[in-house]
């Protein structure tokens, strides 16, 4: 019942979150109108503001103009996975922990418009490079030059970036290459199941983040 009540918070927090970024993408006010469909702005009824389940019952599409607005991969990860995730975790104020929200919010603008506002993200990496530095590690100076490379080619976005520095910035080596190991080949798979030319990196990061901090259960 404690889960239940656990995972009912989450949910309301993580729809909350996606709601800002849905706005932020569309360019819309954050808090002053009510949820509504940005294509035909049909005002969401409470029954298409119960997490994952209303998604699935319209078939991610509006109730009213049919504008697809998700699919099941999206909607699996940031309105069902994520909740449940940090439902099992522990509630604390530890950095890996919190940073789970705001990457919350970039995935599903990345997911949405093939962009973030990631620059905010280059702050809490310099906040951090200063209040808690980490020891100076060769193995993760070399991957992260080697992800700059990657953006350099272009085989990854710029504001990629800033968010892979904040895992190397939180989590220990081992961790790092847990958590890109498991990106890539989560995003690999994607790639392949669905023939996309381009696809968004921070929603495979927040994948393996989450993963991560189950994993290794992070307080
Ligand atoms: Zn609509």
């Amino acid at each position: 019942m404690t889960f239940l009540l656990y995972f009912l918070l989450q949910s309301t927090l993580a729809s909350t979150i996606l709601c800002l970024a849905d706005r932020a993408i569309h360019q819309r006010p954050l808090f002053s109108t009510r949820s509504h469909c940005f294509s035909c702005g049909h005002n969401l009824s409470w029954y298409e503001l119960i997490p994952f389940l209303s998604a699935l019952f319209l078939r991610f599409r509006c109730a009213n103009c049919q504008q697809a607005f998700g699919s099941l991969g999206e909607c699996f990860l940031f309105e069902l996975l994520f909740p449940l995730v940090m439902a099992s975790l522990p509630f604390d104020f530890q950095t890996p922990y919190l940073l789970a929200y705001p990457l919350l919010f970039l995935a599903r603008e990345d997911s949405q418009g093939m962009a973030a506002h990631t620059d905010f993200v280059w702050v809490i990496d310099s906040l951090l490079l200063i209040f808690q530095p980490p020891a100076f590690n060769w193995p993760l100076v070399l991957l992260f030059l080697l992800l700059l490379f990657f953006v350099l080619q272009e085989s990854l976005g710029l504001g990629d970036l800033p968010v892979f520095l904040l895992s190397f910035l939180v989590f220990d080596l081992h961790h790092v290459l847990f958590l890109l190991f498991l990106a890539s080949t989560s995003g690999l798979f994607a790639f392949f199941q669905y023939q996309h030319k381009k696809m968004p990196m921070i929603p495979f990061l927040l994948f393996s983040w989450l993963f991560t901090l189950l994993v290794f259960r992070f307080k």
